[in-house]
This record gives C-alpha cells, sequence and structure tokens, in this order.
C-alpha cells in the first residue's frame, strides 16, 4: 500500500493547467479568469438619483417647509431637457440622470404636493444628497477583478455591468465518465438476478460538473474488453480527462485494468485508506495530447470518496482553481466515538459537520460505513479523517475535509439512514 499523499502526488504532478480562452461574459460563471479585468466604462455611467423624489437646489430647501414650483418630470432612461433654476423643482424617478441646475434629491416622503403645480419640502437636504456620482461603484481604469478570481454569480453581473462583453478564462475541463460492469443496468428495466441498478456514473456526471469542469456521459460499458478500448480511444480524443468506475482491483473480469494497462501509461495503487483503497491513474495517448485517467474503483462509496480525493482537486487544477482546487480542510470536534480497528490505513468515515453553539464545527457520522451503502453516504458534508488505531472518543478533535457547506447551527433538518 502506498500512502495517500504518495497517490496525490502521482496524481499532481501529472495534470497541468488547460489553455487560455476568450469567453463569454455569459459563459464566464464558474470559470477561473487568467487576466485581470479592468473597466473601460464607469459604473454608474452618469450621476443619477438613488430614490424617488424632486431634484432641487439645495440651497432652496434650507429653511424648510418651503414650496418649490414643479417644472418637470424625469423617469428612469430618459435624458434630461430641462434646466433646473432658482425656486424650482422637478419630479424624478430612481436611476434618472440629474437634471442640470440641481444638486440634491429630496426623498417623495419628505414631500407633499400642493396643486398640480407645485410641492412642498418638509426637509432640509444637503448638496449631493441621494446623488450616486458617475463611476461610484467602478470607474474606468479600476482593476475590477484580479486574475485567479472564480467568477461567481455576482460576478458575472458585475462583468454585465462594466459591458466586459469577453473575458480571459482558463478553459474547463471536458471530462468524460463511463461505468463498468455486466451487472449494471440503467433501463428502468425488471432486475434480473446478479444484475444491479447503476449509480456511480450518474452520481459522477455531477461531482464532475460540481467541480466546475463539464461532464461527458459515456453510459455504461460491459466487461468487454475490445468495447472498452474502443470506447475510451474514441473518447479520448474528445476530452481532456476521462473518469471510470469499476474493473480496478483484483477481479478476474477487472477489464479496465486490463485494457488500460495495455493502451495507457498506468499507475495502479493500493492506498491506505478505506474506503477507496484500489485506485488508478495514468495518461492515455491521443494523437499529440496526453488525456489524464481516473480508475475509481466500482463500490458506489469508495467511487466518490477516491473521486472526492483524488479526480476532484486535479480536474480543478486543470481548470485553473490553483490553491482553490482542494477542499478546506478544517479541525472539528466528534461529537459521539468512532470505533475502529489498527489496519495501517486512514479511514475517511462520512459525517454531518455543524456548527455548535460554542462557534466551532462539530462532527457526528451520517449513517452506515459500508463501501456499498451509498445512501447513508449522500448527505455526507465532511470526511472524517479517522487515522491508524482504536478510533476517536466522543469531544476528541480530529481534521475533516469539507465537501459541502457546514450545517446551521441547530439544524435538523437532514435525514439519514441508520
Ligand atoms: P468492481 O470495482 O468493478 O469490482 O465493482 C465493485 C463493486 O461495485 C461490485 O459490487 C459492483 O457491482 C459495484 N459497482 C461497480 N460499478 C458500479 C456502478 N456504476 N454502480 C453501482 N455499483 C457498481
Ligand atoms: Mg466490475
Amino acid at each position: 500500500m502506498i500512502s495517500l499523499n504518495d497517490a496525490r502526488d502521482a496524481v499532481w504532478q501529472q495534470v497541468s493547467v488547460l489553455p487560455v480562452i476568450k469567453c463569454s461574459y455569459t459563459d464566464a460563471y464558474g470559470c477561473v479568469l487568467a487576466a485581470d479585468v479592468i473597466a473601460i466604462e464607469n459604473v454608474p455611467p452618469f450621476a443619477n438619483t438613488a430614490v424617488d423624489g424632486y431634484a432641487v437646489r439645495a440651497q432652496d430647501v434650507q429653511a424648510v417647509p418651503c414650496e418649490l414650483r414643479v417644472v418637470g418630470e424625469l423617469a428612469a432612461g430618459a435624458a434630461p431637457i430641462i434646466k433646473l433654476g432658482a425656486g424650482e423643482a422637478i419630479r424624478i424617478m430612481t436611476g434618472a440622470p440629474i437634471p442640470d441646475g440641481a444638486d440634491a434629491i429630496v426623498m417623495v416622503e419628505d414631500t407633499e404636493r400642493v396643486g398640480s403645480s407645485h410641492v412642498r419640502i418638509t426637509v432640509s437636504v444637503r448638496s449631493g444628497a441621494a446623488i450616486r456620482a458617475a463611476g461610484s461603484d467602478v470607474t474606468t481604469g479600476d482593476v475590477v477583478f484580479r486574475a485567479g478570481t472564480v467568477m461567481n454569480a455576482v460576478a458575472v453581473g458585475v462583468l454585465s455591468s462594466i459591458n466586459a462583453r469577453t473575458v480571459q478564462v482558463y478553459r474547463r475541463a471536458v471530462v468524460g465518465v463511463l461505468s463498468t460492469g455486466d451487472e449494471l443496468v440503467d433501463d428502468g428495466s425488471v432486475l434480473k438476478m446478479g444484475q444491479i441498478r447503476e449509480s456511480n456514473r450518474t452520481m459522477l456526471v455531477r461531482m464532475v460538473q460540481e467541480a466546475g469542469a463539464t461532464a461527458v456521459d459515456l453510459g455504461i460499458i460491459k466487461d468487454d474488453e475490445a468495447l472498452l478500448e474502443r470506447t475510451l480511444r474514441d473518447a479520448a480524443t474528445q476530452v481532456d480527462a476521462l473518469v471510470t468506475s469499476g474493473g480496478v482491483s483484483m477481479g478476474d473480469y477487472d477489464v479496465v485494468k486490463i485494457v488500460l494497462s495495455r493502451i495507457a501509461d498506468m499507475k495502479w495503487m493500493q492506498i491506505a485508506m478505506k474506503p477507496a483503497k484500489p485506485f488508478a491513474f495514468g495518461l492515455l495517448t491521443a494523437g499529440d495530447r496526453l488525456v489524464p485517467v481516473f480508475g475509481l474503483p466500482g463500490n458506489p462509496v469508495s467511487s466518490m470518496v477516491s473521486f472526492e480525493l483524488l479526480a476532484r482537486p486535479a480536474l480543478r487544477t486543470m481548470c485553473g482553481h490553483g490553491a482553490g482546487a482542494h477542499r478546506q480542510r478544517v479541525r472539528v470536534i466528534v461529537d459521539e466515538a468512532i470505533k475502529r480497528k489498527r489496519d495501517g490505513k486512514v479511514h475517511f468515515n462520512r459525517v454531518f459537520a455543524q456548527w455548535g453553539d460554542d462557534g466551532r464545527v462539530h462532527v457526528r457520522s451520517s449513517g452506515a460505513q459500508g463501501s456499498h451503502q451509498l445512501a447513508s453516504s449522500s448527505m455526507a458534508n465532511a470526511l472524517l479523517e479517522v487515522t491508524d488505531g482504536d478510533g476517536v472518543e466522543a469531544r476528541e478533535q480530529a481534521w475533516a475535509l469539507l465537501i459541502g457547506p457546514v450545517l446551521a447551527s441547530g439544524s435538523n433538518s437532514v435525514e439519514c439512514l441508520g
């Protein structure tokens, strides 16, 4: 067996960041910027009102209440056409440009209309009141986002607001995902003896997407060497990486092992961890490219844990995430004792991580821990590192890898199987 760290090194040394591409701001969500974004426009582009009210000259409304003559109206989207003079007001709606002559806005709540021609101002305002200056959000020339920033939903809104039509990002990895096994079905048919329903590629396709890459579902491949070889070779010409599930351990029909040993430069590993001891990584040549191949074990929980610990960080590295390729590893308090036996492996228990009233993160088991028991792992938001030995006592501290948001204190919304 090799250590998890050695396995990680073997993988991460072989993957590299994909090329930089120009992409439309509408496609940049989830991508990592490869260059700074510099504003070429002011936001807002012109001074405008922050409230619905009346544009005035501040000097006219120092002694209140006072009455001003209403000389016009300005809605958002309209360009001002009249200039405001002494003793005058213009009705104005949020977002409309400030008319010439005005230097403050009185909000409508501080006014009363007097007939159709006048307005009474009941509160005095200072010059500049309720005016949003041109460029007060973003000024031309500002570095709005630095290279390395991951574009979230708000950030793409900002790209839109500054008219950054295209941005330079690292290309998202396109990842082919397949399951192998004669026993697997996914067509909803009545199971024949020996058959089981497929889960791994359905899960892995979504895990690839959650990692920020693009998944290509290559389906279930029978334990047939020729078919698997053809599928892998064809797919390799169209993807940046391949993720396979099943067939990498010691069984007689572990065709992934047989085929990849023949067609790719693979490292077959037995990692000192549980679940997910068997794992394979290598490079498959496709034309002038080397396509990383992640051979995950078939047991569903092993597949999940193996993807989390080995494939996900590598795929995110390819997508340019740098240090952000990795999950956060945090110190947690283990609420209930977790027993285990010494076996030379680190165990990754699936747990629920939750904020405690003490401001610390606490964990408890998500349920049954067998490598075939996917249901009880499905809502886990952390993998607890239970190092080799007798286990962890209640209230002891340990390290955990957060694989989802920590649950709110007091929430007990997560249902789990025993
Ligand atoms: P293998 O790694 O191919 O020896 O598979 C190990 C175990 O995982 C066996 O019980 C398989 O039936 C099961 N298994 C393999 N692939 C899948 C899959 N895609 N979905 C559900 N179970 C699977
Ligand atoms: Mg199999």
